[in-house]
């Protein structure tokens, strides 16, 4: 089996026009200043030192900024970088991450001439007033046709969408959510909403005029989410941040729903609401429960809570694998 590795190189900020009340690029990415050609270079390098070079797809991805919207001779600089390693045969593609508003045919031109193959907009949400409150500077309906626009380009559309901005209700990120599958992304990203300091939202923090989603909350609507964008068969490629070290050394994250192992604790409530829904409980039985051998950790739980859950439900509880299974499929048998 192909595996799947995407060589980050952040560009931050760089002549983005806008200031979302939520990001500073910078402490997010963990870069201070965009990178040189030679800096772009390096990174390459030194990931592909530690790639296989065989079974594997390769990419390099442009993400952290507004990368169409920097000049064209600058995108030109950067993609002739990453060309290099694929006209070389040790990369197959590019990805890059870019604004819904930076997206016209002659950007795609650009874009095509090099082996650019997905493009990821920031959609963030599809709700005009939490659009307006989060500072984005564009509308929903730049998301909607920028993402016609890839995909009639020949391009795969990315789609990250974030969870709990000012004004967001649960009723709003459902809905954007199902807006996203009929745009028909084949990746989706979605990333619950933090306070980092330096933003427009730390001071609203700050002054009681924003309410982070409590740990809980953004667990819950992140798992509902997760279940329409994996009902669409959509490529859910991240949920929650990176845990970059300018975010775990306390002083950038300021509040906000930020856990080292957020999407596991997604996927642990995912398991145990299908433990829920399909098993009947009996305390005088004993189970073994199959899983597919990459879902085995989630199906247990994080920190073992689906385990424990089911240990008092049963006189005792085995979770096994079995190869043949997948996505959440899972049978048990009495013992
Ligand atoms: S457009 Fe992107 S890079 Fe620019 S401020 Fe907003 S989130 Fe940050």
């Amino acid at each position: 089996m192909v595996k799947h590795y995407t060589i980050p190189v952040f560009i931050p900020e760089l002549a983005c026009p806008f200031q979302c009340v939520f990001c500073d690029q910078r402490k997010i990415s963990g870069s201070l200043k965009a990178p040189d050609l030679d800096e772009v270079h390096q990174i390459i390098q030194k990931h592909l030192k530690t790639l296989p070079e065989d079974k594997a797809h390769i990419e390099i991805g442009f993400f952290g900024g507004n990368f169409t919207g920097i000049s064209e001779e600058d995108q030109s600089a950067y993609l002739n970088v990453a060309q290099h390693y694929i006209d070389q045969e040790r990369v197959h593609s590019i990805r890059l991450s870019t604004r819904p508003d930076y997206i016209s045919e002659e950007v795609l031109k650009l874009l095509k001439a090099y082996t650019v193959k997905t493009i990821e907009l920031g959609a963030q949400s599809l709700d005009e007033g939490v659009l307006i409150k989060s500072g984005r500077g564009h509308t929903a309906q730049d998301v909607i046709e920028s993402s016609k626009r890839i995909i009639d380009g020949g391009f795969n559309l990315g789609l990250q969408m974030m969870l709990g901005l000012p004004g967001d209700t649960f009723e709003k990120s459902l809905e954007t959510a199902k807006q996203i599958v009929q745009l028909k992304p084949r990746d989706v990203r979605i990333y619950p909403t933090l306070v980092i300091q330096g933003t427009e939202l730390a001071e609203l923090y700050k002054e009681g005029e924003y309410e982070p989603l409590s740990l809980e909350t953004a667990v819950f609507w992140t798992k509902e989410i997760y279940r329409i964008f994996q009902a669409a068969k959509l490529n859910i490629i991240r949920v929650g941040l990176h845990p970059s070290e300018e975010l775990t050394d306390s002083k950038s994250l300021i509040a906000g729903p930020y856990h080292q192992s957020f999407r596991e604790l997604v996927l642990t409530e995912l398991w145990k609401d299908r433990f829920m829904e399909k098993l009947e409980f009996d305390k005088n039985k004993s189970l073994i429960i199959y899983v597919a051998p990459q879902e085995l950790n989630h199906a247990i739980g994080y920190s073992r809570a689906n385990l424990k859950l089911l240990e008092e439900k049963y006189e005792a509880v085995k979770i096994k694998t079995d190869q043949k299974l997948i996505n959440f499929s899972f049978y048990a048998d009495c013992y």
